[in-house]
């Protein structure tokens, strides 16, 4: 791989980051249940949904098929999800 393929690759990479960050800040305020991928740390918003799970705001998580529920970050399944709700004073998910 050449420098520039690198760079490339690392940026695709950050900002791939920077966007479950961003998708993860805006599910604190929201309404619903949140489900916590334990493996990479994002959140799954049952109001927001997400366009990469094929899910319109407001679908629940038990109604995104088992095929078709891989984190959008790390590619793994429902069974390395867990529920959460933001703490404020923790400033961080908690299990519900
Ligand atoms: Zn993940």
């Amino acid at each position: 791989m050449s420098e520039a393929e690198e760079i490339r690759k690392l940026i695709t990479l950050l900002e791939s980051e920077n966007l479950i960050e961003a998708k993860n800040m805006a599910a604190i305020n929201q309404p619903g249940k949140k489900f916590l991928c334990r493996i990479c740390g994002y959140v799954y918003s049952e109001a927001l949904g997400d366009v990469m799970l094929d899910a319109l705001p407001g679908t629940r998580w038990e109604d995104i098929p088992d095929e078709l529920l891989y984190c959008p970050d790390c590619g793994h399944q429902r069974e390395d999800f867990y529920e959460v709700t933001w703490s404020p004073s923790e400033k961080n998910w908690v299990r519900v």
